[in-house]
């Protein structure tokens, strides 16, 4: 019997202990961590640099409210702005509430009320956000939603290129679809949605949630592209594991919020902040990052080599070390048996394996995680016809 409602399927697992790409579970099993409690332990789990400085934050002050000054905020928010497009920040607590600071702000600055997304995208599950989110399932049983969202299809320039309206305040999009199956822009549409602002005289909103912190080998995703988006939210890996989240905004619209626009008792509370300032220490940092493009690229090139000729394997793509193996079938029987080896990975959608290691993760980790993948999805192969 359980005290807990039951909105999560969860694993038959109780981890004991975690160190860098590892968990322990209550049995004594050890398993390799690519999910990385979804792209959140980016430096492993229980990093030194930011257990130490949350210990030494818990010895002076655990929490103020944002009507008193919070000098750690104005350093990670500095960190945030010189490594990003942006010039303000606002802290949350989540990645859906950064993705509502975007919403509400994006609305009080143009006046206007109507935000575009896209279909399989995900931003969240509060009720502006799963009404941004463009999937059925997520929505299903809570409407009505919130007004006014519209979807356009994932990667279409045309459909971008074709939007019209007066009413139309910002388009949302993710850099790389996460949720919906770790999918990543193409350039031209990417570019073509920051020119549809323009036009529209509508915000750009990049939902960096998963993609942000060093995830794909650049501080922020958007910057493989030559867009400059007008707001950037994040969360996930922003604070290694410590709740937080943030929304970063172009210096035009900081004068669109002032004091009453938008608040959250928690947002950027001391000790979450600790953990963003060493976060950010570690991962901002241009050797860093390379290390990450590196091993994403070696890493997807030896899952292409090893896995491309599997008749279950159909794509392998991704961005640094955000990596989906699309196959043609439900990934549940493979993840049950890589689980089973000793190998955590996530699902993206029904057909989608998706990788998501500690982005300190060795060379030795990744070519055991390869191999496992190979050996197992192989051994479904075997039994595997396609229809
Ligand atoms: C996880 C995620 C969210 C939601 O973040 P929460 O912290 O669970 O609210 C929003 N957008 C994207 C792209 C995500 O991956």
């Amino acid at each position: 019997m359980s005290y807990l409602f039951p909105t999560y399927a969860r694993l038959d697992i109780e981890v004991e202990k975690a160190e860098g790409a590892y968990l322990y579970d209550t049995n004594g099993k050890k398993y390799l961590d690519f999910v990385s409690g979804i792209a959140v332990c980016n430096l492993g789990h229980c990093p030194k640099t930011v257990s130490q400085s949350i210990q030494k934050q818990l010895e002076k002050v655990w929490h103020v409210s944002n009507l008193f000054q919070i000098p750690l905020q104005e350093k990670v928010a500095k960190k945030l702005v010189e490594h990003s497009v942006g010039d303000a920040v606002f802290f949350a607590n989540s990645g859906a509430e950064a993705n509502e600071a975007a919403i509400k702000l994006a609305r009080k600055h143009t006046g206007k009320h109507k935000i575009i997304t896209f279909l399989q995208s995900f931003h969240g599950r509060t009720y502006a956000t799963l009404s941004a989110t463009g999937q059925k399932k997520v929505q299903e049983g809570f409407g009505p939603l919130a007004p006014t969202f519209e979807y356009l299809p994932y990667n279409d320039v045309e459909a971008v290129k074709s939007l019209k309206g007066n009413d139309i305040a910002a388009i949302m999009v993710e850099v790389v679809q996460g949720e919906g199956g770790v999918v990543p822009g193409d350039p031209t549409f990417l570019k073509a949605i920051e020119e549809k602002c323009k036009e529209l005289d509508a915000l750009f909103i990049v939902d960096e949630v998963q993609t942000g912190i060093g995830r794909t080998g650049k501080a922020f995703a958007y910057e493989h592209y030559k867009i400059s988006p007008d707001i950037i939210t994040l969360a996930k890996g922003l604070g290694s594991g410590f709740p937080v989240g943030a929304m970063i905004g172009k210096k035009h619209l900081i004068s669109s919020f002032s004091p009453g626009s938008h608040a959250s008792t928690f947002g950027g509370n001391p000790l979450a902040m600790a953990a963003a300032d060493a976060t950010l220490d570690e991962i901002f940092n241009e050797s860093f990052l390379t290390s990450v493009s590196e091993k994403g690229k070696w890493l997807k090139q030896q899952l292409i080599e090893q896995l491309q000729d599997e008749p279950l394997v159909k794509d392998i793509r991704g961005k640094g070390l955000m990596i989906g193996i699309e196959l043609n079938t439900d990934v549940q029987n493979v993840l049950t048996s890589l689980r089973e080896n000793g190998l955590l990975a996530l699902p993206a959608g029904p057909k989608v394996i998706r990788l998501l290691p500690p982005l300190t993760v060795t060379k030795q980790e990744m070519e055991k995680a390869v191999h496992l993948l190979a050996s197992n999805i192989h051994l479904h192969s075997l039994t595997f016809s396609p229809s």
